[in-house]
C-alpha cells in the first residue's frame, strides 16, 4: 500500500502546473517540477522515483551526500538541485554531487564555485539567488548587486541559467515573482526558479521554469 502513495499528490501537482501554464499560454513542458526532498527518508523518495519523477531538490550538501549516491545507483538519470544556502568551503562537494545549483548569492561563493568547477571539470548550471523582498535575514544578493554578481559569475566560468528567489512569507507573492521575471529579462536570462508549495501555480503563470515543491508532495516536514 504505501509504495505508490506519493503518486497521487505528484499527479495533482503536475496537473496544477499544467493548468497554470495553459492559462498563461505557456507550454506545460517548459516548467520543471523539482520535488524538494530535504528531511525525507529514501523510503519517502523512492515512490516518486518509481513513477518517473527525476528532479529533486535538497537543502544541505551533507544530507544529500548521505541519501543520494545509493538512490542514484538505481536511478542514474536523477537530476539533483541544490536549493539551500551554500558555504564556500562546501563548494567542491556541491559541484561534485549536484546537477544544478540555485543559490549563488555572493562573490566569495562565485570564486569558490569557479575554482571547484575547474578542478572537477564539471560545470553544473547555476541560478543566482536574489533577495527579492530585501529581507535582512534572507539569503540572496541585493537587487542592486545583481549586475556585478552576474558579471563575476560569468567571468568565473559559471554557466548562469537564470535567477532564483523566495518571496517574503505571508504576503502576496505575485509582485515579487514579476520583479524576478523582469530582472531576468533585463539580463537576457531565461531560467526562473520560483514557486513553492503555497504559490507554485502563481509562479507558473508569471513565468517560472523551475518550481520547488516539498510539502505538497511529501506532506508537512517533521
Ligand atoms: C524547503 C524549500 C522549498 C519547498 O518548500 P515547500 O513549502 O515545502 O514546498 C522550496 N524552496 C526552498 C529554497 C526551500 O528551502
Amino acid at each position: 500500500m504505501p509504495i505508490h502513495d506519493a503518486a497521487t499528490p505528484l499527479a495533482a501537482v503536475q496537473q496544477s502546473i499544467a493548468r497554470a501554464a495553459t492559462l498563461a499560454q505557456r507550454e506545460p513542458g517548459d516548467v520543471t517540477l523539482i520535488a524538494v526532498s530535504k528531511t525525507q527518508e529514501p523510503a519517502a523518495i523512492l515512490p516518486l522515483l518509481e513513477v518517473g519523477q527525476r528532479h529533486f531538490g535538497e537543502n544541505r550538501v551533507q544530507e544529500a551526500q548521505g541519501k543520494w549516491p545509493a538512490l542514484r545507483e538505481t536511478y542514474p538519470d536523477t537530476v539533483l538541485h541544490l536549493i539551500g544556502q551554500l558555504q564556500s568551503n562546501k563548494a567542491e562537494d556541491a559541484v561534485a554531487l549536484f546537477d544544478v545549483i540555485h543559490v549563488v548569492d555572493r562573490p566569495s561563493l562565485v570564486t569558490a564555485l569557479g575554482a571547484a568547477m575547474t578542478k572537477l571539470n564539471k560545470r553544473p548550471p547555476c541560478f543566482v539567488q536574489v533577495n527579492i523582498g530585501n529581507e535582512p535575514q534572507k539569503g540572496g544578493c541585493a537587487i542592486a548587486d545583481l549586475p556585478a554578481l552576474l558579471a563575476a559569475a560569468r567571468a568565473a566560468g559559471l554557466p548562469v541559467a537564470g535567477l532564483m528567489a523566495i518571496p517574503p512569507a505571508d504576503t502576496e507573492p505575485a509582485p515579487y515573482f514579476a520583479l524576478l521575471a523582469k530582472l531576468a529579462r533585463d539580463h537576457d536570462l531565461t531560467g526562473l526558479s520560483m514557486g513553492m508549495s503555497s504559490d507554485y501555480e502563481t509562479a507558473v503563470t508569471i513565468g517560472a521554469t523551475y518550481v520547488r515543491v516539498g510539502t505538497a508532495l511529501f506532506g508537512a516536514r517533521a
